[in-house]
């Protein structure tokens, strides 16, 4: 093989593109690229943004957006973001605890992997769960170790634990079924895990719970929250960890400065002042009513959903993946897992549209 590396700096020229995929970390030529096909036009239900839109606060702050606003840097770990975070969840006067804000919660949840996990270490988590996980593990040399939920669609508490992997992933709500962990099952895993535990609260605003206080008692706690659902801010990338000070800081230090952009923690900040958490708990009150609507209407249809504490539906079916087809074909978009779609929860318009095409494309199958 020739190899007529030239030492430029920092950068090495390469003689043939196949010695890039010898000189790339192991894994990284098999990790998927992500890819979405949205057709112009079409109503996209399948990815569990918010339909409603974005605060009106968070906009108008983009819209009056100058250009000393942006020539600038950012700070490098969003000081006054994390402030306003903490109030968020109620827990600013909380002795000891901090938030680590991200491009997106994915950004904090590579970055925990990142900082506790390494090559020969492992990572525990109940599924099916977020799919983004197995790859961020690969990506940084954890093995994955995936245990199905129990018989009551809870997670498998005791089996997670005795995993004894460096770090434990639980998602509640769980992207993609949409059910709630038990607060039992949760304090387990938190009580017993050996190493970190990452709690993945993408959807807590749908849900009747959180389980965000417990990083008061659990140094290897760390509970993520984003503003691509509820908030309907999914194009901006904001995310955010919040844990101890220890995990948040060793978070921090693996994460990097700047994660997040200038406008981005702008319309955050704005987001999240009386106005726009006004917006949020009305449009997030509005979802969780369309979604029993929408549960009922299919049940009729004889499509029964699990039950869900999240902005979408998942309903298990043999023929998941003829309908999903059925339906792009109509233009609608939906998604699809092994034998089940998920449906994306949005205002009754676009779930009449749903109905509508769902109830042709099971009347032609
Ligand atoms: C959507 C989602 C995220 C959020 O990702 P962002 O990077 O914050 O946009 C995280 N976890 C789960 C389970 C999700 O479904």
């Amino acid at each position: 093989m020739r190899r007529e590396n030239v030492d430029q700096g920092d950068f090495v020229v390469l003689s043939e593109a196949k010695d890039l995929h010898l000189l790339a970390r192991s894994g990284v030529c098999e990790l998927p690229l992500y890819t979405r096909d949205v057709p112009a036009g079409a109503l996209d239900l399948g990815d569990n943004t918010n339909l409603w839109g974005a605060p009106p606060t968070a906009v108008r702050v983009l819209c009056a957006t100058s250009s000393n606003d942006i020539a600038r840097y950012p700070s490098p770990y969003s000081a006054i973001l994390k402030a306003a975070m903490l109030r968020y969840v109620r827990m600013d006067g909380a002795p000891g605890v901090d938030v680590v804000t991200g491009c997106g919660s994915d950004d904090v949840l590579d970055s925990t992997m990142r900082a506790f996990g390494g090559t020969g270490d492992s990572i525990a988590y109940s599924a099916p769960t977020f799919s983004m996980i197995p790859i961020f593990a690969r990506l940084n040399g954890l093995e994955s170790i995936a245990i199905p939920l129990t018989q009551s669609v809870d997670v498998d508490a005791e089996r997670l634990v005795d995993c004894n992997a460096k770090i434990t992933y639980v998602c509640t709500p769980n992207n993609p079924t949409g059910t709630v962990a038990s607060r039992a099952a949760v304090e387990y895993v938190v009580t017993h895990a050996r190493g970190i535990v990452l709690l993945d609260e993408a959807y807590a605003e749908f849900a009747p719970e959180t389980f965000a206080g417990l990083v008061c008692e659990h140094e290897k706690l760390i509970v993520t929250r984003t503003f691509s659902k509820a908030f309907g801010l999914a194009g901006l990338r904001v995310g955010f960890g919040v844990g101890s000070s220890a995990i948040v800081d060793l978070v921090s230090r693996a994460r990097g400065p700047y994660k997040v952009n200038a406008m981005a923690e702008r319309a955050v900040l704005a987001a999240l002042e009386p106005d726009g958490v006004a917006w949020v708990r009305d449009v997030t009150r509005q979802a969780i009513a369309s979604r029993q609507r929408l549960t009922t209407e299919l049940a009729t249809l004889g499509l029964v959903a699990l039950p869900s504490a999240a902005n979408f539906v998942f309903v298990p079916t043999a023929r998941a993946r003829e309908l999903a087809n059925g339906l792009r074909e109509r233009g609608v978009l939906v998604g699809v897992h092994d034998a089940a779609l998920r449906i994306g929860v949005g205002p009754w318009e676009m779930m009449q549209t749903l109905i509508g095409a769902l109830t042709e494309v099971l009347e032609c199958a």
